[in-house]
Formats: C-alpha cells, structure tokens, sequence
C-alpha cells in the first residue's frame, strides 16, 4: 500500500481545522500525564459524553498516582461503577501502583516505559507519549483506523495483520516532530466529526483532496473488517435470596469481573418461572440472566456475603446484575 502523498499539506490542513472545530475537553485542558492516562483507560470503549464526569469524579478522589496507588481495590472499582469493564479499573490501578514503585510516582516521558504499564497497549502508550510529553509518537484508535483505511483507501481489513501494519506505518509517517500531539489530536477529532462511520461529512474535511477512498468513492464502505464470528449463548440462573432488609450477594474471582459483587449462582437448574430475565453481551457470548426466588443456603460459601439492600449502591457491582436488583425492587414495591 503506497502511502498518502503531500504529507505537509495533511498535517497543516487537519491542525488548522483542529483549531477552529475541536471540542473542549477536560483532558484536552491539561499536561497531566496522570489525568492524560486516567482519560485514555476511561475512553477506551466509552463515550466522550458518558466518561466526563467520571474523569471529574476520579481526579477529585484520586488526584495522582500516588493516591490511586494507595487505595483500596473496593473503592477503586466502586468509583469505576458504571464504567463498564472493570479490567481498566484494575488495571489503572496497578499501573499506578507500578509508577510509584518504579519511578518514583512520577511518568517518565519515555514511550517505551509507557507502554510497560499495565493495560497499556500501543495505541494508549501513543496518546500519552504524545498528549502529555509532545513525543512524535503515532497512535491509531478506532477513528484513526477509519480516517486513513479511507485516505489511503485501504481495502484490507483493519483487524488482520496486514491492515494494522499497513495503518501502523502511515500514522507513523505522518505524525510530525512539532506539535505530534496536536496532530495526533486532530487525526482522533477528524474520525469523531467528520470521518464518521457510514456516512462521512466529506464536503466539509479539510484533506478531501488528498483523499484517495473520496476520490474512489469507496469512503463510506471503509474500513473494511473481517466477518463478524457469531456470539456463542450462555445462559445464567441466580437466586433472589433476601431477608431481614438483606440480600445474599457473591463476589466473582474471574478474569473480568474480579473482585464484583452479583446474585449468587444457583447450583442447579430451577423448574419454576423466574422472577426476572434479561439478556447482555459477555466477550463473545450472549448472556440470558434468569433470576428465581430461592432459600437462604444453610451454610454460606467463602465468596458469599449479606448486604443491606438499601446501601448497594457504593458497592461495586456488575451492571447486569444491579440492573436486574433494581428491576426486581421496583416490580415488588409497585
Ligand atoms: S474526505 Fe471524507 S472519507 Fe476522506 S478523510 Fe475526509 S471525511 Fe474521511
């Protein structure tokens, strides 16, 4: 894949239109390499709009990696709630911990120490690398991926190899050694508002000229992917075992949800009717959550716990889980 032409034009042409069109961000509004790295694990797989006042919320609680470093896994995954993918939380919180053990709390302005920390992966050793220290380090997320598949009208799938290879070296050559984050900025805004999936707003880009998918008329069919695998089905069934003002809760020890509180599995399959259903993605399985009544177990097991059912709400809990909790009150006190 040859590489887009007039490299300079397409630096100046998308800062330049940074400039006027970008959005305020908190992030955007400091050099923090802390608060820089905060904002990147939250962005990772959630919304501009929704990590906001999440990232306002931490900074205020955990203002640097020393406080983050010091606090309890509890406390760190009650303050995530709501997030989603509380693999970034633990993992937050043990690179914070890994920078105040291994440098003395402070990030080195270092890509490769960067890359070194937990949870951190090419694209967020990029961002902070660049954001935070002005170092000329590409990075390609999902809108960066969109915005060159289609200026280099790339028609191999972003998800093989060859894609990301061929992706990886064009933000490479492209990002400057002045201001690389800036650029590096503008490239991510470019794919928010106007490289946008399906229906690109190409009458107003600012690199329409250098762009070979416009050019093609390929744009709004890029970036192509691999065929999608089907979700395998799981399906869950949990017990609604409550007394006293109490509800009987276990806290999970797998990869994901490590350290999660939830309704406690049943051991086996109940006949009867449950009292709520619903269904979530998990990975690359589909979930049907089945919730029954069920008696208290006469002996608790070591993950299992009472917790009052009117203070759940600092407790940090899967989104599936309290979700059906909040459903099954509210069904019971109407
Ligand atoms: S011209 Fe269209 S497809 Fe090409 S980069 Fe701009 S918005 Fe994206």
């Amino acid at each position: 894949m040859a590489p887009t032409n007039n490299k300079n034009s397409i630096q100046r042409d998308i800062t330049a239109w940074f400039a006027k069109a970008k959005r305020e961000l908190p992030w955007r509004e400091t050099r923090d390499p802390y608060a820089i790295l905060v904002s990147e694990f939250m962005l990772q797989q959630t919304q501009v709009a929704t990590v906001i006042p999440y990232f306002e919320r931490w900074l205020a609680r955990f203002p640097d990696f020393a406080t983050l470093a010091a606090a309890g896994e509890q406390e760190v995954l009650s303050l995530w709630q709501g997030l989603g993918y509380y693999s970034r939380a633990r993992n937050l919180h043990r690179a914070a911990q890994s920078v105040v053990a291994l440098h003395g709390g402070s990030l080195p302005a270092e890509a490769a120490a960067i890359r070194a920390l937990p949870g951190v992966g090419r694209y967020t050793a990029g961002a902070v690398a660049s954001f935070a220290f002005d170092l000329p380090e590409p990075l390609v997320d999902a809108n960066v991926a969109r915005v060159l598949s289609r200026l280099l009208d790339l028609r191999e799938p972003i998800d093989s190899t060859r894609g990301q290879a061929a992706l990886w070296s064009e933000a490479t050559r492209l990002v400057p050694k002045k201001s690389p984050g800036l650029f590096n900025g503008a490239l991510m805004e470019l794919g928010a508002i106007l490289c946008v999936p399906r229906s690109p707003r190409c009458g107003e880009c600012p690199v329409r000229a250098h762009c070979r998918g416009h050019a093609a008329g390929t744009a709004a069919n890029l970036p192509a992917k691999k065929p999608r695998q089907k979700r395998a089905e799981l399906v869950e069934h949990c017990g609604w075992i409550t007394g006293k003002g109490r509800i009987l809760l276990e806290i999970q020890t797998g990869a994901r949800w490590n350290g999660m509180w939830k309704l406690p599995q049943l051991a086996a399959t109940p006949k009867g009717i449950p009292i709520f259903s619903s269904e979530y993605p998990f990975t690359h399985h589909r979930v049907s959550l089945h919730v029954h009544k069920a008696p208290a177990p006469v002996k608790l097991a070591a993950q299992q716990a009472w917790h009052l059912l009117d203070s759940l709400d600092a407790l940090p809990m899967t989104a599936p889980h309290r979700r059906a909790i909040i459903e099954i009150r509210r069904a019971q006190s109407s």
